[in-house]
């Protein structure tokens, strides 16, 4: 991690464990990731998981291992669930101030509200009717059992940010319905949590997807109301399908781990994320530090960015031919490939997947059985080829003595040559290979035997 700069930003990504990350949601965590990468800040993961119904520990666990997969090592983690007290404090400093009120309407009453209101032409806003309850409605309210749940008194005028990506911003919260901060069992909703832990762990940037710009008026009229300082927000569009739907939970194939479990990489994951639909075309990188300093919030496009699949495996691909050796040699130890650098510089071109290389590796390394066109032009050549050592020119002295014998050129000379020392059509320059191969496993397999 990069210094701490003395006015070190403090990140945060919070999701909800109540499912497995997909492209769109590694989002946020990748605009905030990389934007603590660039201004030597600190990242924190937060679990918004006050809702015990759907919260699950394993998804907990499944999201910091996806972001570990991402490169995403969090400075800090918590989760909302072991903060509640801190919450009930803030709630009733709201309730104290007059901006937190009970509301004892069922789920069907404002349904019903809501509906008149729609037939009469007027916007479904709550009506605020429970702010005209006596203290004795809700005395008798409470004799019958009915529980109260709590809503935030919004002022109704337009607040206002300078948003990291989006410039100046204006939500009018006259038009807002009162939000809901707190549940009739007393659980909360994400509002008020999020805005209490964003003050009490001192948030500096509040980076999340367009989707909270609403929100982040509402949250803002309570960061007020609590007398807290605000940071600064910054709202990125959110990414379709190429066909232009949302993302949903329930494309798994999207999901980090479908995509991990199919072969993609990391870090044209990362790249794609948050360089898609923007004015830079989105290249490969070999790292998250380099990505860190291509992305500018301010210019990430307004527009719902579309994301393809294609361009994907296209970018993965790219990516993998420019990593470097010491980016990718634990995981091909992993894949038990035991090249070196010169193995990895002269296969990585040719692979879409890294999984590949195994099968390079077994062509430089054997055992393989060759494949052999012409016995009698692969001996000659076989004949003819140089004493070690090899280096990066033993392939074209040794092809232009070959031509020379035998008279033959291009396609019919190099076809049956490539044949024999890697029994497949197609594959990386032989000038790189043929060192990697050796005299003697390259003689055997000129000779048809396995090696
Ligand atoms: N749990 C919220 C979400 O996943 C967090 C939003 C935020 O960043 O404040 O949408």
């Amino acid at each position: 991690m990069t210094q701490l700069a003395p006015t070190a930003p403090l990140v945060r990504f919070a999701p909800s464990p109540t499912g497995y990350l997909h492209i769109g949601n590694a989002r946020p965590a990748l605009f905030n990731w990389l934007f603590a990468r660039r201004h030597g800040g600190r990242f924190l993961l937060r679990y918004d998981d006050t809702d015990t119904q759907r919260s699950q520990a394993a998804f907990a666990e499944a999201i910091a291992e996806d972001l570990a997969w991402l490169g995403i090592h969090p400075d800090l983690t918590i989760r909302q669930s072991e903060r509640l007290a801190i919450y009930d404090a803030a709630a009733e400093r709201l309730r104290a101030a007059g901006r937190l009120y009970p509301c004892f309407e069922t789920a069907d009453e404002l349904d019903r509200r809501r509906k008149r209101q729609l037939a009469r032409g007027l916007p479904p806003v709550y009506d605020r009717a429970a702010l005209k309850l006596t203290a004795e409605d809700r005395a008798r309210l409470e004799a019958e059992g009915r529980k109260p749940h709590w809503r935030f008194r919004l002022e109704p005028r337009t607040v206002s940010w300078t948003d990291l990506v989006r410039g100046e911003a204006h939500v009018d919260c006259a038009s807002l319905s009162d939000p809901v901060l707190a549940r009739e069992d007393g659980s909360y909703l994400y509002t008020l949590p999020s805005v209490v832990d964003d003050a009490e762990l001192g948030v500096t940037h509040v980076i999340r997807g367009e989707d909270h710009v609403t929100n982040t008026a509402v949250q803002i009229q309570i960061f007020e109301a609590l007398g807290a300082p605000l940071p600064v927000f910054g709202h990125h569009n959110l990414l379709t399908t190429a066909s232009g739907e949302g993302l949903s939970k329930r494309l798994g194939h999207l999901s980090l781990r479908g995509l991990r479990d199919s072969g993609v990489e990391a870090l044209a994951v990362a790249a794609l994320a948050v360089l898609v639909g923007s004015s830079d075309a989105v290249r490969p990188v070999a790292s998250l530090d380099e990505l860190a300093g291509l992305v500018e919030l301010a210019h990430v496009s307004r527009a719902p960015a579309k994301f393809d699949e294609h361009e994907l495996e296209a970018l993965s691909a790219r990516t993998l031919h420019q990593l470097p050796f010491e980016a990718v040699q634990p995981r091909l130890a992993a894949l038990g490939v035991a090249g070196d650098e010169a193995f990895w510089l002269a296969v990585r071109g040719n692979l879409a997947r890294l999984d590949e290389a195994k099968a390079w590796w077994r062509v430089v390394n054997g055992p393989l059985r060759p494949l052999l066109a012409d016995a009698a032009f692969c001996a000659q050549a076989a004949a003819l080829l140089p004493p070690e050592p090899f280096d990066a020119t033993t392939w074209k002295s040794w092809t232009a003595a070959v031509s020379a014998a035998t008279g033959l050129k291009g396609r019919a000379l190099f076809m049956p040559l490539r044949q024999a020392l890697t029994a497949q059509d197609h594959g990386p320059e032989l000038a790189a290979l043929l060192p990697l191969i050796g005299r003697e496993r390259a003689l055997k397999r000129l000779d048809g035997e396995s090696a």
